[in-house]
């Protein structure tokens, strides 16, 4: 049910802008509280969702929302996920799969995850974020009014003003209001990219979320991942750089063929596609704010960091950072602003990851240096191992202050500085060996 009551708008504590996953998750734990949240979003209907394949880090988080692994699956909206399957066009596949000893003491970790469908997930957050008391407005916010450093109050296109002592941005990546509205600096990975993908029944679903590509050449590398949401159902989308999709419009291609020729070129789809409707698409940089805290504001989810979709990272991003912003928000809920070393590590923290995720997929696996140099298959447990590492290391130490931050960050920086470090070694010797070879 939606509202925009202007007496229930001037009785808020919180304003959250977007109701996706970081903006709802947000928003329960703020009501919990006892907050008083108003959630403007601008597209109520939740037109084409995507994001499927879950991390290990999801569930736990999930299940602080209320969702529990058994009641997903038992409704219907989840199957597990065990693994992830790294499938190249001449047949040849890896399977990444989490080590037993994550699932002994001390680590404990549930060695499945989900694949979800998105629509049904955000479906059975809604119905609990209303439930837990948040209102709801459809609106979409076209103006942030701020003085100095903090946020006073929001504007709707419809002329609509919102003020609050509180605000959170979780308008998602094409929005980011507050990282542009207060010029953070930005980190950003990877071309400009475009993902086109659609549902398709399937006889028997597969196990895993399994990625194809074409692993060797020089060019950077573009995938096609197939997951599994329902036993009969798969999801099924291509992520290309947007100039590769721009140069085959101008060819005259519709999105469309675009999408089937791509499929056409993997065997496991030949015989899905007849029938194919016109794909759904959207295209995204990825990037990382470098300051998503202010006195009276914080930034979750995508409208902090768009971290690559290859990365299975999106959603658990989005769920936690809405945790961690609700709790910052209820800790200082009796004080003037939130505390500056509270907001900068939050900001760090946030940052530190993305930045771990975005450059390691980009060195690692899009780039051709470190993938030609070692394989494919090495490649991937290049890129997994200490990637999965990572979020459990997060779980459970569950870094706030400033140590545990700070080690955190020292740990996250010195992986990521190693990749670096390979990266530029295997194009250097890469180069080396193509000016030999050509002198
Ligand atoms: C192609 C693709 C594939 C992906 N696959 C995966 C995957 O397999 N696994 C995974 O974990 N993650 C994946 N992700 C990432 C994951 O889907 C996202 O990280 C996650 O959904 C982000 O949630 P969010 O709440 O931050 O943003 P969003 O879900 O984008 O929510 C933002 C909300 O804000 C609203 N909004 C925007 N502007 C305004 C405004 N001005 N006023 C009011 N409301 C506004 C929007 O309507 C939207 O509802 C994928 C992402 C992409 C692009």
């Amino acid at each position: 049910m939606l509202s925009s009551n202007q007496n229930e708008t001037d009785q808020i504590d919180v304003t959250v802008i977007g109701g996706g996953l970081a903006g709802m998750a947000a928003s329960i734990h703020l009501s919990r509280a006892g907050l008083r949240v108003l959630c403007i979003e601008a597209d109520v209907a939740d037109t084409d969702p995507v994001g499927e394949s879950l991390d290990w880090s999801a569930p736990d988080l999930l299940k602080a929302l209320g969702l529990t692994m058994e009641y997903l699956m038992d409704q219907g909206i989840a199957t597990y996920k065990r693994h992830v399957v790294l499938k190249l066009r001449d047949g040849s596949e890896q399977h990444y799969i989490p080590g037993e000893w994550l699932g002994k003491p001390p680590f404990n970790i549930d060695l499945r995850t989900l694949h979800v469908d998105r629509s049904q997930l955000n479906q059975a957050i809604r119905r609990i974020f209303l439930a837990s008391g948040v209102t709801l407005i459809a609106g979409k916010v076209v103006h942030v009014e701020t003085t100095g450093k903090a946020v006073d109050g929001v504007v709707t296109a419809n002329g609509e003003r919102i003020t609050s002592r509180w605000f959170l941005d979780a308008s998602g990546s094409a929005a980011s209001l507050f990282p542009r509205t207060f010029k953070s600096p930005v980190y950003e990975y990877g071309p400009h990219k475009v993902a086109m993908w659609d549902y398709f029944t399937v006889p028997e679903s597969i196990e895993g979320t399994t990625l194809h590509a074409d692993g060797a050449g020089p060019s950077y590398m573009e995938w096609v991942w197939q997951i599994p949401i329902h036993p009969n159902t798969i999801s099924v989308g291509y992520v290309s750089p947007g100039e590769s999709v721009k140069e085959k419009r101008q060819r005259g291609m519709s999105v469309q063929e675009i999408f089937l020729a791509q499929l056409e070129r993997f065997p496991d789809f030949r015989g899905l596609l007849q029938g194919t409707n016109s794909p759904r698409t959207t295209s995204f940089r990825c990037r990382v704010f470098a300051k998503i805290a202010g006195p009276n504001w914080l930034v979750a989810g995508e409208a902090a960091a768009m971290v690559d979709p290859m990365t299975s990272n999106g959603v658990t991003a989005a769920l936690r950072q809405g945790a961690e912003s609700a709790a910052l928000i209820i800790r200082y809920r009796k004080h003037s602003r939130i505390s500056r070393l509270a907001g900068a590590m939050y900001s760090q923290r946030v940052l530190s990851l993305a930045r771990f995720f975005n450059s390691a997929i980009e060195n690692v696996l899009y780039d051709w240096p470190i993938r030609n140099r070692i394989g494919a298959f090495n490649a991937g447990d290049m890129y997994t191992i200490p990637a999965w590492s990572l979020n459990v290391v997060y779980s459970r130490m569950r870094p706030r202050g400033f140590v545990s931050t700070t080690l955190f960050r020292l740990l996250v920086g010195s992986l990521r500085s190693c990749i670096s470090l390979f990266h530029w070694v295997c194009s250097r010797s890469r180069l080396s060996s193509t000016i030999s070879a050509t002198s």
